[in-house]
């Protein structure tokens, strides 16, 4: 088959192999609404998932819904985030986050780019989770993996998180793009490693422009 040669061509050609390795594209993520994915992506900022999950249960059993969260102040939060880097700013985040679901948004998760991006702890990457995984929007969450595969694919240049986005939403379906970011992630933990990738059990290897075969 010719290689891709256009950026669009391999970023199609890379959903269509990565959909095939990963037909459930997951958020890793323990969430069961959008409030707890907002929760969990916020704590989720330089943390590991698995990290965040082991303490999320006790967190969302304790502060359920926006209201009661709203109504602590943070030092109540910090015993149930104390595992997690920048526990004690995340907490005043969540509090603050919850504060404006309920004054501003009815105790409901807002949709849009905008209305996400002003809560405290949120910035695109984060809107772009909760905006594709829990509301069925278009959102491309550009992360670390996102980022350094698309370099490598050779799908942009760019290196900053928000041109990165910007310069991959053209080039994948908006339907697609929550799923297209999700198992570029799934990719990137379990192939594309940093530093060690695994060209050789890679199913891009025939046309990535930086495989190492
Ligand atoms: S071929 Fe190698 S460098 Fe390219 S995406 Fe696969 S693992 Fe990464």
């Amino acid at each position: 088959m010719a290689k891709p040669r256009s950026p669009k061509g391999r970023a199609r050609l890379t959903h269509e192999r990565l959909a095939l390795e990963y037909p459930e594209a997951y958020c890793e993520l323990d969430h069961r609404n959008a409030f707890e994915l907002l929760v969990a992506t916020i704590l989720s900022a330089q943390a590991t998932d698995v990290g965040v999950n082991k303490a999320t249960p006790a967190l969302f059993a304790a502060f359920p819904d926006p209201w009661v969260l709203a109504a602590v102040e943070a030092s109540e939060v910090e015993p149930y985030v104390n595992s997690i880097g920048l526990f004690r700013q995340k907490s005043q985040n969540l509090v603050k986050m919850a504060r404006i679901l309920v004054a501003e948004h009815q105790g409901e998760v807002p949709s849009t780019m905008r209305d996400l991006v002003r809560l405290p702890g949120v910035g695109r990457k984060t809107a772009n989770v909760v905006r594709s995984v829990a509301l069925g929007l278009p959102g491309l969450p550009v992360d670390t993996h996102v980022t350094r595969l698309s370099n490598l694919l050779r799908l942009t240049d760019e290196t900053d998180a928000v041109k990165i986005e910007y310069a991959l939403n053209p080039l994948v379906p908006a339907a697609q793009r929550g799923e297209f970011s999700l198992r570029m992630i799934l990719h990137g933990r379990r192939v594309c490693i940093a530093r060690r990738p695994r060209c050789g059990d890679c199913v891009l290897n025939d046309f990535c422009p930086s495989s190492q075969l």
